[in-house]
C-alpha cells in the first residue's frame, strides 16, 4: 500500500534553530534539516519537505499566515505539518483554522526545547505530527478536527489550545476541552471531536478578504485600571491606524466602574470585542447590575467574545475586519463562541 504523500512546511522557531559562535540560538534549520534529524519519518510517509522562512513566531504577520494558507490550499497531499516557534502557535494555528477547509489533516508543531539542549523535543514532536497526519481516523475526520497543534505527544483542536508556561515541555493545554488524542507506542489513540460550529458558521463570511492587514489592539483590563490609553486612542488622529479592539475583561465580562464610560465610547468608535482575561470560558450575559456589570458593557456596545480567549479574539476580530464585516455581522460572529 502507498504510504500518505505528506507535506511539511517551515516557518522557524526554537524548533529550527542552531547555535552561533557565542552559544547563542539563532533561526537557521531548514525543513530538510528536520526531516533529515527524524529518519523514522520515511517508514511513515512520502515526505516533500518545503521552507517557508526562518523566523521566530514572535516575528510573524498576519500575511505571512494568510500567505501560508494559500500555498496549504494549493497542495495536491494526504496531510500537512507546519513547524513554527511555539510563542505564537495559538493564534497562527486559529487563523489557519478559520481559512481553511479542507479534507485533509493540518497539524502544526513546535518545540520547547532547542536542539542544542540535551533532550529536545522537536525531533519526537515531528515525528508524532506526521503520525497523526497519516492516522487513518485523524484523516477520514479531518474536516471536522479542523487544524490541530501536536505537543508532547498530545493533539489539541488548535482553536482550544493555548501555551501556558514560557519554558516547560508541557507548556500547551486546552483547559476548556482536554486534547483530541494521544500518541501512545506507535498508536494515536482519539479520545473527542471539537464542537467546531461557530467556525464552520462564520466561514461563509470570510470567503472574500482584503489583502491589507487590520491593525487590531489588545488590552488586558486590570485591577484599578483608568482606562487613559483607550482615551488617547479614541483621540488620536485616525486612532493610530486600529481598526478594533479587544479588552481582555474581569471575571464574566466586567471592566472597572472608573473606565466603562471610556469603553462606551471607544465601542462607538471601533468595534470592540470583550473577552475573558481569565483565558476563556464562556461570559456572563445577563447576571450582574451595576454601571461596569455584563449587563451594562453589553448596552453600551461591546461586542461579545465568550469563551474565546482574548488572543484568538483579536484573531477573529482581525479576520472579520479583513471581511469587512460590520459591527452587527462580526457580533453575529462572535455570538457562536457562547
Ligand atoms: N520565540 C521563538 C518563536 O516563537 C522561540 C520560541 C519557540 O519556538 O518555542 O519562534
Amino acid at each position: 500500500m502507498s504510504k500518505p504523500r505528506i507535506h511539511i512546511l517551515a516557518l522557524g522557531g526554537t524548533i529550527a534553530t542552531r547555535p552561533d559562535a557565542t552559544g547563542a540560538m539563532q533561526m537557521g534549520l531548514g525543513a530538510d534539516d528536520l526531516v533529515a534529524a527524524v529518519p523514522r519519518l520515511a517508514a511513515l510517509a512520502e515526505v516533500a519537505a518545503e521552507t517557508v522562512s526562518r523566523v521566530g513566531s514572535h516575528s510573524l504577520s498576519f500575511d505571512q499566515i494568510h500567505a501560508l494558507a494559500a500555498k496549504i490550499r494549493a497542495l495536491e497531499v494526504d496531510g500537512v505539518v507546519v513547524t513554527q516557534g511555539t510563542d505564537t502557535l495559538e493564534e497562527t494555528g486559529f487563523l489557519l483554522d478559520l481559512l481553511l477547509d479542507l479534507d485533509i489533516p493540518v497539524v502544526v508543531t513546535a518545540a520547547m526545547r532547542n536542539p542544542a539542549l540535551t533532550s529536545p523535543d522537536g525531533p519526537g514532536n515531528l515525528l508524532a505530527a506526521v503520525r497523526v497526519a497519516c492516522d487513518p481516523w485523524m484523516r477520514r475526520h479531518a474536516r471536522a478536527l479542523g487544524v490541530m497543534a501536536v505537543m508532547l505527544d498530545e493533539v489539541y483542536a488548535v482553536a482550544d489550545v493555548q501555551k501556558a508556561h514560557p519554558t516547560r515541555l508541557d507548556a500547551f493545554v486546552a483547559p476548556q476541552t482536554g486534547p483530541l488524542a494521544a500518541l501512545v507506542e506507535d498508536r494515536v489513540v482519539p479520545m473527542s471531536l471539537p464542537v467546531r460550529d461557530a467556525i464552520v458558521a462564520a466561514r461563509p463570511r470570510f470567503a472574500s478578504l482584503s489583502a491589507a492587514t487590520q491593525p487590531v489592539a489588545l488590552f488586558w483590563i486590570s485591577l484599578d485600571e483608568p482606562g487613559r490609553v483607550l482615551e488617547a486612542l479614541i483621540e488620536a488622529p485616525d486612532h493610530l491606524g486600529y481598526r478594533g479592539v479587544v479588552l481582555g475583561a474581569m471575571g464574566g465580562g466586567h471592566l472597572p466602574e472608573r473606565m466603562s464610560g471610556t469603553a462606551g465610547r471607544l465601542a462607538g468608535i471601533l468595534p470592540t470585542v470583550v473577552s475573558p482575561r481569565a483565558g476563556g470560558g464562556p461570559m456572563l450575559r445577563h447576571t450582574y447590575g451595576g454601571p461596569s456589570s455584563e449587563i451594562a458593557v453589553r448596552e453600551a456596545g461591546l461586542i461579545w467574545g465568550g469563551r474565546l480567549h482574548p488572543l484568538k479574539a483579536r484573531v477573529l476580530l482581525e479576520t472579520c475586519l479583513r471581511a469587512g464585516l460590520d459591527r452587527a455581522a462580526i457580533g453575529e460572529v462572535f455570538d457562536g463562541w457562547g
